[in-house]
């Protein structure tokens, strides 16, 4: 299935091949009909699955087919969080860059003044923390009069961190006449019961949360200082198993400094970035591909859209700027249900993003603590999930290589 088959506008299918998806994953094949159908829809999803896709890609194609292009809130997103809120604005702006909704997001922490100037200005789509969201409906200063969906985002979150109430309350002064869409990475009973209330005759999507990427691929990371980075590379590089490596670097002009220290150092491999011509581009990628070089190094942007079946490893030479970013470089590999690698050199100012990832992805980065070039600054990680849950979980580089060995032989069979 392709997402032509859904029957989604041109506009948004455009815009889904911009961000270079291929197929629809799992959930958005089970839940977009239903949605584009109006039913509602308790779906166990979590981030990873392309749920938000699932949710907003339908949403925006039922705007368009709508009669009402007024820029009154009709679509209406409770996240638990700022930073998915956020998120999900932004993937709702990415999918309905050919049409001219709107979509803002509201959240606390922060001075309301710019919110109500947004607001004020008009919205289709309003994604929102339930807690600011509930003190602006109380000052008057939003109007949810014309909600036809409302979405509930991590459902399971927002009980943990007892929004319920909140969310409640907002639910209980929006149209009855709605769709709800009840997203949630478990179903607990508080969940059931909460569906029970709030949907009508619901769907049930339960998928094995399957992960577009992130669950399928190894990922590891070293801790390392920026000045050693090439020589922890290049000693990776001999390692055998590293059979075909995508490296990410976060510039044009360090694409092509990194080029030329492989080159010195013997190792083939092209490169591929924005000022790079067309050409240049294409013969990077056969090399590549062909098996002629081994390496291919790349910025993000040059990177989107490129498929490479059978990429064994994806190395963050330098750490993406946003976990979002992270999910997209990693997911190169793993492709066609092979197991992919990922390796991450991070020195200490990347530490913070390391962390955002872990918590962005819900997953435990494994450490490789013992290489040949430990970070003086660094050694340890103050990973949230690390500290937490991955205690005494550190890899040594020799133990790795082992594991290479074993997922390759995997790979081989
Ligand atoms: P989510 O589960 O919504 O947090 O999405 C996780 C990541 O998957 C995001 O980076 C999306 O841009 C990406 N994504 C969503 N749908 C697809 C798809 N059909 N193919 C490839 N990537 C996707």
């Amino acid at each position: 299935m392709n997402f032509k088959d859904l029957k989604l506008a041109n506009s948004i299918l455009k815009a889904v091949e911009l961000e270079g998806y291929k197929e629809p994953s799992p959930i958005q094949k089970e839940a977009i009909p239903h949605i584009l159908n109006g039913k509602d829809i308790l779906a166990s999803a979590q981030t990873g699955t392309g749920k938000t896709a699932a949710f907003a890609l339908p949403l925006i194609n039922n705007l368009l087919n709508g009669d009402k292009h007024d820029k009154k809130i009709k679509v209406l997103v409770l996240t638990p969080t700022r930073e998915l809120a956020l998120q999900v604005r932004d993937n709702f702006r990415k999918y309905g860059i050919n049409t001219n909704l709107k979509c803002s997001v509201i959240f606390g922490g922060v001075n309301q003044r710019s919110q109500v100037e947004t607001l004020k200005r008009g919205v289709d789509i309003l994604v929102a923390t339930p807690g600011r969201l509930l003190d602006l409906m109380n000052q008057r200063r939003v109007d949810l009069r014309n909600v036809q969906s409302l979405v509930l985002d991590e459902a399971d979150t927002m009980l943990d961190m007892g929004f319920i109430h909140d969310v409640k309350k907002i639910i209980s002064r929006i149209p009855v006449e709605r769709q709800t869409l009840l997203f949630s990475a478990t179903i607990p009973t508080e969940i059931k019961h909460l569906a029970k209330e709030l949907l009508k005759d619901p769907i049930t999507i339960k998928l094995n949360n399957e992960s577009l990427t992130v669950d399928k691929i190894n990922q590891s990371v070293y801790f390392v200082d920026k000045i050693n980075k090439a020589k922890l590379l290049l000693e990776l590089l001999e390692c055998n198993t590293l059979k075909s490596v995508l490296v990410f670097v976060r510039t044009k002009h360090g694409a092509d400094k990194l080029s030329e220290v492989l080159e010195k150092n013997g190792v083939k491999n092209g490169v591929i970035h924005g000022n790079k011509s067309q050409n240049a581009r294409i013969s990077a990628l056969k090399n590549f591909k062909s098996g002629r070089h081994k390496v291919l190094v790349a910025t993000d942007i040059a990177a989107r859209g490129i498929d490479i079946i059978e990429l064994s490893h994806v190395i963050n030479y330098e750490m993406p700027e946003k976990a979002e970013t992270y999910v997209h470089r990693i997911g190169r590999t793993g492709r066609a249900g092979l197991d992919g690698n990922a390796i991450s050199l991070c020195n200490v100012e990347e530490k913070k993003v390391l962390r955002q990832i872990e918590i962005s992805i819900k997953q435990t980065i494994a450490i490789i603590a013992e290489h040949s070039y430990p970070a003086q600054q660094a050694i340890t990680t103050n990973s949230h999930y690390n500290n937490r849950r991955n205690k005494g979980r550190n890899y040594s580089h020799k133990n790795y290589k082992n594991y290479y060995k074993r997922n390759v032989s995997k790979l081989a069979t």
